[in-house]
């Protein structure tokens, strides 16, 4: 774990909501009800959230608590620092803009907290670059998603790019994807990355259907192989295509998508030499950090020092950052890789 924690890292698969810390929760919680912390609280100490729907129970109770824009601003100030210190040079975070018509709340205040504490956190020379998805939760329709795409082109203009592009999530259960595609498609037409939730749950019509946008990372992309509900022409477009894969294996294993982490997809695609970032999802929700994750990877999968921090610099060409910003990084990765390897 000592030389996952030394070896600079690359987080591209991160939801706000989903990354909050247990402190930060109890700092927010205690404020607003601390009834509420009770019910949080439970929900933590069982520890690991157990299957997806628990999962998406604990989301809405975490809302309640991030339901103004301050919450909104100290949660995103304190997951830059924790994804700092634990040596995350390169940070991609996603989240839902949410309008909270008791709090004052508006999509556009809630983007723009999350901005300012990103600023803050530059500001103060924390040493990780941050950039910002706004996510479509799948379970809405064509207008909010419409919504959001004109969101995400305004404020990427205005925050002179570090709102980058939308991510597609929510339950994979509830919704209908194909619905969404045609704001997608014009969402990549406006310039927008697209880093899609994939073929979570076995879905093979929507996945072909999504896929033909050819979106620019894959979230999870669990069900795309054939022995997982998929089928071998999802994997043929993926492979013949690179698209990257952003891979959550704590979480996949907690939600119940993946029956143990042995037999984790990442193993399927690392094999194929498929570009694949580990990632951690939630890192409070599954009570996990990506230090862990990579430990965990090597761990499971035998991966050397040498693999960890190949597999680590590889994510660099996946971010999306203009080509300085990766200059920038991969020399910060070989000044490590000469006494450490
Ligand atoms: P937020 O967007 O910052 O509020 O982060 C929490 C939200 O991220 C949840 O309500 C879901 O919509 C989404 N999310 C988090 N984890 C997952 C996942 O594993 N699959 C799909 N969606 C997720």
């Amino acid at each position: 774990l000592d030389f996952c924690k030394r070896t600079p890292k690359v987080e591209l698969h991160a939801h706000l909501n989903g990354s909050i810390s247990r402190e930060t929760i109890e700092k927010l919680a205690m404020k607003k009800n601390p009834e509420l912390y009770k019910d949080l609280r439970i929900c933590f100490d069982k520890g690991k959230a157990e299957t997806l729907d628990n999962v998406f129970q604990m989301f809405k109770l975490i809302h309640q608590i991030s339901d103004n824009t301050e919450a909104i601003y100290t949660i995103a100030y304190d997951v830059i620092h924790e994804f700092s210190a634990d040596n995350v040079k390169y940070l991609e975070l996603r989240s839902t803009p949410r309008d909270v018509p008791s709090s004052g709340m508006t999509k556009s205040s809630y983007i723009e907290a999350i901005l300012k504490a990103i600023e803050d956190c530059h500001k103060e020379n924390l040493d990780i670059v941050v950039k910002f998805l706004l996510a479509i939760d799948r379970r809405n329709d064509l207008s909010v998603a419409k919504e959001t795409v004109d969101l995400a082109e305004r404020y990427s203009r205005l925050s002179g790019g570090t709102v980058v592009g939308i991510d597609l999530s929510g339950d994979p259960t509830v919704g209908d994807a194909c619905t969404l595609v045609p704001i997608l498609r014009d969402a990549k037409f406006r310039g927008l990355k697209l880093a899609l939730h994939l073929a979570e749950v076995p879905a093979v019509e929507e996945t072909e259907e999504v896929l033909k946008i050819l979106p620019d990372r894959i979230g999870h992309g669990t069900c795309l192989h054939p022995n997982a509900g998929g089928s071998q022409g999802l994997v043929d477009t993926v492979l013949q295509h690179r698209i990257p894969l952003e891979l959550c294996l704590t979480s996949n294993v907690i939600c119940q998508t993946v029956a143990h982490v042995d037999n984790h997809h990442f193993k399927y695609w690392y094999d194929q030499g498929h570009p694949c970032a580990i990632c951690t999802d939630d890192k409070g929700v599954f009570s996990t950090s990506l230090s862990e994750e990579y430990c965990l990877a090597a761990e499971t999968f035998g991966l050397t020092r040498k693999d960890i921090w190949t597999l680590s610099y590889n994510c660099i060409d996946m971010i999306f950052a203009e080509e300085a910003v990766k200059q920038d990084l991969k020399s910060k990765w070989n000044s490590v890789k000469s006494y450490e390897l």
